[in-house]
């Protein structure tokens, strides 16, 4: 989607750095980070929110890409927030996993 933000830096757009990637995703640090390590993985495909997606395999994939970046990054500990909906928090309408680690401020 053409003005969506993470459309934008999956795009390049905005020289982003990925700290992992892969086939079906991305993951890049949190501009707002409420947490000593905060990481979004986003996938490569358009999805406004978990509610819209309706393909297990990259669900799938989703959660296996937090694994390998974890596991990539040495994070033992680990929080996983996917924020579903205006007023759940929903900010970003590209579906995105936060990772949370470290101490947390919020
Ligand atoms: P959510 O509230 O679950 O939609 O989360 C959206 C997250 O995206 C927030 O934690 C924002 O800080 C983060 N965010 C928004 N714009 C950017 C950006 N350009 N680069 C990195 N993170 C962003
Ligand atoms: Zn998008």
């Amino acid at each position: 989607m053409t003005d969506c933000i993470f459309c934008k830096i999956i795009n390049g757009d905005f020289n982003t750095e990925f700290v992992h990637e892969n086939e079906y995703a991305v993951v890049f640090k949190d501009i707002n980070p409420k947490a000593d390590i905060h990481l979004l993985v986003v996938p490569r495909k358009h999805v406004e929110s978990l509610n819209e997606l309706d393909d297990e395999i990259l669900l799938g994939k989703l959660m296996t890409t937090v694994k390998e970046t974890t596991k990539k990054l040495g994070i033992k500990s680990y929080r996983t927030i996917i924020n579903t909906g205006k007023e759940a928090g929903q900010e970003v309408f590209h579906l995105h996993i936060h990772i949370l680690s470290g101490k947390m401020n919020f």
